[in-house]
Formats: structure tokens, sequence, C-alpha cells
């Protein structure tokens, strides 16, 4: 791409950029003298800045979400289509495309029946806490109201979404925080709360049931989880957690509900995440991949029965699910996630995941060989984690800024990574990485290889 040809003159958007834009997870001090980062064309896993660099992005879009890659002119064209026919009507109608999306989208999560739709992750989640405490308020009197959230998981950025995450750097200048948010332990086998046990897992999730009794269950409605911890260190759940995990949320009657706002639709290899285990949640969120940022759309996906649960009746019409999310009627959103779903389909992009998440996992086992920096490498398809620690034996983590010199490294050489940011007090040392699901082994060998170069710069 030769961005000098471009017509618009790029200094002044530069300039606009830095006088009018508050970027998001920003430190802006720096701008005041180097110009901020500004994208301007994707093709695939590539995209542009306005210097005309080419990265090689691993982490789909930043925040793992263009999971079908950039320039997918078949979802502008549906999109397109679909604005042209109806752009809109508020969701407590129907539209072809939202009805179509969602029927297609259950067919892919057995168990499941309902699809509201909204915009943001946060969002999604929050309908779900709403609908729990509804259903606190209608069929529990007052009672199971609590939501329980695990420790280095993340669930959004609005206030009650920021109420359930477990990572105390981002909330700590928020406060206060609403009342009704209880933590749970994390599930890090790596970094065990427990010492070095055989059955790490069961422990793990019996420290949820150590919580669910310290605060009594029929105070308790709902536990939500990441099914792989993404930013809170890309934390893979060891094996007997979720078996144990869904045994206590139906022996003391909690609502599950996995947040899939990052591994939902094909992240992982399959589908969701939680599909990896076997487990039967009564909520599933989902965000960022399901139209693989082509338009803003959300889905909290339930059960027929906590549907049947806010149908009307005559004693009490008050008793629908009393929200609505004005652009959850952006018909773009469905029509942009068919197509989407299709692609995945049509590419075998599923399986393609799961090769080239296996080929990226052994590739940083690899490195972790040339690399004794290289403490813990955990993944679930294109979905994986290298957490970088000073010394191998006390697993203590490398500093923060450390981290961020790979990053800058690697985007430097033109491999866009990430990492755990600013989020867990001494604990933003795992490199995290995400490419979207149309990598080629190529690809992920450059960025390995990138990885490496890296390293050996930092830290020798
Ligand atoms: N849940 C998880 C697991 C996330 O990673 C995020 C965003 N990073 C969210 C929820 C919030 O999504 P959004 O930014 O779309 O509100």
């Amino acid at each position: 791409m030769n961005i000098a040809a471009q017509p618009n003159d790029i200094r002044d958007v530069i300039e606009a950029d830095r006088a009018n834009v508050w970027h998001h997870l920003t430190q802006h001090k720096p701008f005041e003298t180097v110009d901020p980062r500004i994208f301007v064309e994707g093709k695939g896993m590539r995209v542009w800045d306005a210097t005309g660099k080419e990265y090689l992005d691993a982490l789909s879009g930043g925040v793992w979400t263009v999971n079908v890659g950039f320039g997918r002119t078949s979802i502008a064209d549906a999109v397109r289509d679909q604005l042209v026919q109806l752009n809109y009507f508020a969701n407590s109608a129907g539209s072809i495309a939202g009805a179509k999306f969602a029927q297609k989208l259950i067919s892919k999560m057995p168990g499941m029946s309902r699809v509201y739709y909204s915009n943001s992750g946060s969002e999604a989640n929050e309908k779900v806490f709403k609908m729990v405490r509804q259903m606190a308020h209608r069929h529990h009197g007052g009672k199971k109201y609590k939501i329980l959230y695990r420790e280095r998981d993340y669930h959004g950025t609005t206030i009650a979404a920021l109420a359930a995450a477990g990572q105390q750097q981002r909330r700590e200048q928020y406060g206060p925080m609403p009342p009704g948010f209880v933590e749970v332990p994390h599930c890090l086998e790596y970094r065990s709360q427990y010492g070095e046990i055989d059955n790490y897992g069961e422990r793990a999730a019996e420290a949820i049931e150590e919580v669910i009794l310290r605060e009594g269950p029929d105070t308790i409605g709902l536990l939500c989880l990441e099914p792989v911890t993404a930013g809170g260190g890309v934390i893979v759940p060891p094996k007997g957690y979720w078996e144990k995990v869904q045994e206590i949320c139906r022996k003391y009657d909690i609502l599950l509900h996995i947040d899939e706002v990052v591994c939902g639709v094909g992240r992982t290899g399959l589908w969701f995440g939680y599909q990896n285990y076997g487990i039967e949640p009564d909520f599933v969120t989902m965000a960022k991949g399901v139209a693989s940022g082509y338009a803003a759309i959300s889905c909290t996906v339930t059960t027929e029965k906590v549907f049947e649960m806010f149908k009307d009746d005559a004693d009490d019409p008050m008793s629908y699910f009393r929200d609505i999310s004005t652009f959850g009627g952006c018909v773009a959103g469905p029509a942009a996630a068919l197509e989407n779903m299709r692609i995945i389909e049509d590419e075998g992009l599923l399986d393609n995941t799961l090769a080239m998440g296996k080929r990226l996992v052994g590739n940083l086992e690899a490195l972790m060989e040339r690399h004794a920096v290289i403490g813990d490498v955990r993944g679930a398809g294109l979905f994986c984690g290298a957490e970088l620690v000073a010394d191998r034996k006390t697993k203590e983590p490398v500093a923060e800024k450390l981290v961020q010199a790979v990053v800058a490294d690697c985007a430097a050489q033109g491999v866009i990574i990430g990492a755990t940011n600013r989020s867990l007090p001494g604990l933003n040392n795992t490199l995290c990485l995400a490419p979207a699901l149309i990598a080629k082994e190529t690809d992920i060998d450059g960025i390995t290889e990138a990885i490496g170069k890296a390293l050996t710069k930092v830290f020798g």
C-alpha cells in the first residue's frame, strides 16, 4: 500500500487526532512529542499506519476482535445491502437479519434458545446481571442477588461490569463499586495458591464453593466466568475445574454465565470456548468476534428455562425484561454477523484455528528452550499467552516496562502483539497473542520469530 499516494493530507489528520481525539486506555503525555499511531488500511492479517508502515497483526485489531481478518468485502456488501433495505428499527420489533442470525447462532449452541441483542461486551454482560437481579426480585424474594466473579477475569468497562472485574488496577480509581459483587479465586495453576498439588483444578473450583458457603448460597444468583481468561493473563482452566464448577452451580442453584466476549465465535477453535469443556451454561455473552468488528453487535444468549421466567402473566404485568438498548436495533450487526459465520464455516476456519494454534504454542515452547525469561506458555486455539519471569524457580514476574519493551520492539519489527496491560498489580507480565483465524503457517512463524528477536534484544 502506498500511503503517500493517498489524496488526504495525513499530516492534517494526525494533528486533528492529536488535538481532538481521546484514545482508549492511553496515556496521552507522550503525544506531546511523538505522533499518535493512526491506522489507515487493513487486508487479511495486515494493517498499514499513516506513515505507510506495514504490520502483521497478531492481535486481530488490537483487542482480539477481527476474527475473519481485515478487508472482507462480502461482509461490507452484506452491511451495505442491509443499510439500504432497513438500517434500524427498535428491537422491540424484529428484523429479518436479526431472526436469521439468532437461528444460526442457536444452531451452534445446543441447550440455548434466546438471543438478546446489544452492542458491546460490557452491555451484554450487564444484561445478564440485570436479568439475575430481576429474577431475584420476582422469584427469590429478593435473595439470590449476588454475582460471583473470578480474580483476574474482566467483564467490561461500565460501572457494574467493572464491579465484576477481578483486575484490581482497572477499577481502583472508579469506586465506589455497586454492591452485590463477590470475588472468587483465580484458577491459574502456574501461580497455584495451594502449593504443588495433583488436583489443582478441583481445588480451585472448591475455592468457589468456600466463597458460596461463606456468603450464603441463598444470596447468590450467578457465577460469571471467562472460559479462558483473556486480558488477565490468557488462563486456560486446569483439568477437572469445569466439571466441579458445574457441579457446584447445580448443587447451590446458582446460574452459570460464561463470558465469551473474547473466546466466542471461533477463537479457541470451537464455536465457543465453553464447548471445549462440555459445560452447560445458563447464559453466554459474546461480542468481539461476532461480526469481527465490521459492525457493533453483542449478544446475551440464554436458555428457554430462563426466558420463560420473564413471560408476562395476568398477576404481574411488569414481569417482562424491562430493558432496551437503542442500538441493539441496528440491523447491520446481525447482517454482518451472519456473513461472518458463513465465512468461518465455508473457509474451514475452526479447523485452521486448531492447527495454527498448535503451531503457535509449539513455536512458543521452542522459544522457551532458548529464552529462560519465558516461564509458562498457555493457549487454546489461536489465543496464546507467554508469561515472562525473572527467575523460573521463584516465578518472579519481570518488570512491566520490560514486557512493554518486548511489545514495542515487535511493533518496530512490524508485528503487533499485546500484553496484560496495567490490570493486575505486579503481574502484567504475560505476552498475549490472538491472530485472526485465517492465519497461515508463515504468519505464525513470523510472529514468533519477531518475539524471539525482541526477547534477545530486551533480555539478552
Ligand atoms: N468481557 C471480556 C472477557 C472482555 O475481554 C471485554 C473487553 N476486552 C469485555 C467483556 C467488554 O467488552 P466491550 O469492550 O465490548 O464492552
